[in-house]
Parts: C-alpha cells; sequence; structure tokens
C-alpha cells in the first residue's frame, strides 16, 4: 500500500533533472514544489541526475544543472556535488545511497531486471516502431502511451530464436499484475489505473540496451529510500507501472504529489525549446532568482503577497495544499512581474 500523505515518517524527497538541456522555469516550478514540501516536513533532498539515455543526455548539462539549482536558492543533502578546485573528478557525490548519476547503475539495473526476470514478468518483444503504430493504429507510440497488445509474449522460444537470427534485436516488456492499482496522490487525490489502461506491457529495455525511464526511476526511487515523490501531472500515468516494479522489486512505495504544469501563454506544458524561459537566460537577463522564486511561489498559492523572496524563506509557511488543481499559464502580465518586479497589490 502506498503512504497515503505526505508527511509521515523521516521524509526523503527528491530532485531527478535530466540533463538534456537547460534548466527553465517549467522545471525550476516542479523542483521547488518538490523542494518546499520536503524542507517544510524537516526531510532530507536527494539530488540524481537522470541520464540514462545517452542520445539526449549531455555531460555539459550536469553542471549547469547543479549551478541553476544553486542559484535559486535550492540544495541537496545527497547527489552529484560541485567539483572541488584541482580534484579531477568532474562530478563528485555524496551520501550514502549513490550512485546518484543514473549512468553509473548499470550494474544496479541489471540486477533489478534479473529479478524481475526470475519473477517471469518480463519477456522479449521484437516489435518495430513502425510495427507498434500499426498495431496501435496510433501515430505516436512512445514510453508514456499507446497501449500494446502484448503481441510477442506468446511468443516460443523457437519463434524467438528464429526472430533473433533473422537479426532482430530485442526489447524486455513488463507484463505486471491485472489488478488495479490504487495510490492516493496528495494533489490529484484517489487514483486507480490498471496497468491495461495505461499502456498494457512497458518496456524496461529499449532493444539498444538503454535502460527505460520506469525501471530506472522505480530501482532509484526505491534503493534511494525515497517517501516522497513530487513531480509534474504529466507523469502521472507512470506512476502505476514504477508502483508495479517498486512492489516486485521488494521496494517500499514512497507517497506521490503530480502538481499541476507551468505553461505558456498558449497553454502549451513550458519545455527545452522554451529558450527564453531558461533559468540560464533569464540570469543573463537580469532577473534575479528571488523575483522568480516570488513568482513561482505566488502561483503555488503560497506568496500573496508577491514578494521577492529567496526559497529558503519560505520553508517554515509552506503548504502543498494550496497549490491549484490547475495549469498555470505565464501570460504578459507574468512575463512583465518576472522581467520588471510584482504589479503592486
Ligand atoms: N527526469 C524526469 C524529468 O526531468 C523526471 C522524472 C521523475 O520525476 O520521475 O522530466
Amino acid at each position: 500500500m502506498a503512504r497515503d500523505m505526505l508527511g509521515a515518517g523521516h521524509i526523503r524527497g527528491r530532485l531527478a533533472p535530466s540533463p538534456t538541456g537547460y534548466l527553465h522555469l517549467g522545471n525550476a516550478w516542479a523542483f521547488l514544489l518538490a523542494w518546499w514540501a520536503a524542507r517544510q516536513a524537516g526531510g532530507d533532498i536527494v539530488l540524481r541526475l537522470e541520464d540514462i539515455d545517452p542520445q539526449r543526455s549531455r555531460p555539459e548539462y550536469a553542471l549547469a544543472v547543479l549551478e541553476d539549482l544553486r542559484w535559486l536558492g535550492m540544495d541537496w543533502d545527497e547527489g552529484p556535488a560541485f567539483p572541488a578546485a584541482g580534484s579531477g573528478d568532474p562530478l563528485p557525490e555524496r551520501g550514502e545511497y549513490g550512485p546518484y548519476v543514473q549512468s553509473r547503475c548499470a550494474g544496479l539495473y541489471a540486477q533489478a531486471l534479473q529479478r524481475l526476470e526470475r519473477l517471469g514478468c518480463l519477456y522479449p518483444c521484437f516489435c518495430t516502431r513502425k510495427e507498434l503504430r500499426a498495431l496501435a493504429g496510433a501515430p505516436h507510440v512512445d514510453d508514456s502511451g499507446a497501449p500494446y497488445p502484448g503481441t510477442c509474449r506468446q511468443l516460443s522460444e523457437a519463434q524467438r530464436a528464429a526472430l533473433r537470427q533473422a537479426g532482430r534485436q530485442a526489447s524486455l516488456r513488463f507484463h505486471g499484475p491485472s489488478e488495479p492499482i490504487r495510490f492516493r496522490d496528495a494533489a490529484q487525490g484517489p487514483q486507480t489505473f490498471r496497468l491495461d489502461d495505461c499502456g498494457g506491457d512497458f518496456a524496461v529495455q529499449r532493444s539498444d540496451g538503454v535502460i527505460a525511464y520506469q525501471l530506472a526511476v522505480a530501482v532509484d526511487d526505491g534503493r534511494m529510500r525515497i517517501t516522497q515523490v513530487v513531480r509534474g501531472r504529466d507523469i502521472l500515468s507512470s506512476t502505476p507501472r514504477q508502483i508495479a516494479l517498486l512492489r516486485l522489486l521488494g521496494y517500499e512505495i514512497p507517497a506521490y504529489a503530480h502538481v499541476p504544469l507551468l505553461c505558456d501563454a498558449e497553454g502549451e506544458r513550458l519545455a527545452k525549446r522554451h529558450h527564453s524561459l531558461a533559468l540560464r537566460s533569464l540570469r543573463a537577463e537580469g532577473v534575479p532568482p528571488e523575483r522568480i522564486v516570488g513568482l513561482l511561489a505566488w502561483l503555488a498559492g503560497n506568496n500573496p503577497a508577491r514578494r521577492d523572496v529567496t526559497a529558503a524563506e519560505l520553508v517554515p509557511a509552506f503548504r502543498l495544499d494550496r497549490l491549484p488543481r490547475t495549469d498555470r499559464s505565464l501570460d504578459g502580465p507574468l512575463m512583465d512581474w518576472l522581467r520588471h518586479g510584482a504589479p503592486s497589490v
């Protein structure tokens, strides 16, 4: 059973950025909420770099992520640390649950795959993306979505061998429990999902050998003893998949809060392509971090006076239950606030 409240026991929250670009205001929003929720409860913060996808992650962004978090006023108790001058180590780590950088965890993910294999939950899938698109009747097939009908689950060993011989590379799919997975989300309320309704059997390892997001996150949240996950509501449907994996791997299930998203003026979720909303760009324009924090705190229902504030100043009074239920948009007046200061109340 998932913990159903944020705040029970000693809290271990986490920030899990992917170093695939510079952090933008949308990342800052989700990370600040996660940071405040843990710090307000007297909890620890674990920083984990999710650089599992070698095609999308870049080492130069890793240090930039650390710098941007620090500039915004967030600290962490465990995770990658700034290199000491002359140490030669580009990204040292501190904490007892390392590694905190996913590209350093291949052995741990391999062990988890072995365990799932022994439990009979994995099977090789030889479907190409094109075949998956045709099967799903959907234009986009990605990790978050189109239901997989289980085509390769029934293949015999002889059929698998023949496909391998024909040069087909297999991904590994997870076939989980069919009963509903329930959890209480501190921002979205009670949730019930059947895995079949959120994508069906999902990949835990891609056909090129890269470990899939769901497996890496479940293993890391589990082994790092994370008790509280605060992240964007776009990841909500991943949570039942991660809970299924956490259970089978023998880990405790964290409490979850999937927060509304920060969007641009058109209502589009902020993404790496919104370059002008990268923290680096705002910093270069001379926007002070306290103004960004003050505006995001106001959007989160936690800064009615619209003050410029540091992240630390808001910790004692922060309440996640003041968070609005709907996504927030950065419209023109809010951009003016960001660039020129808050309008008077
Ligand atoms: N690394 C993911 C991201 O940057 C976050 C995943 C998570 O919080 O589980 O979007």
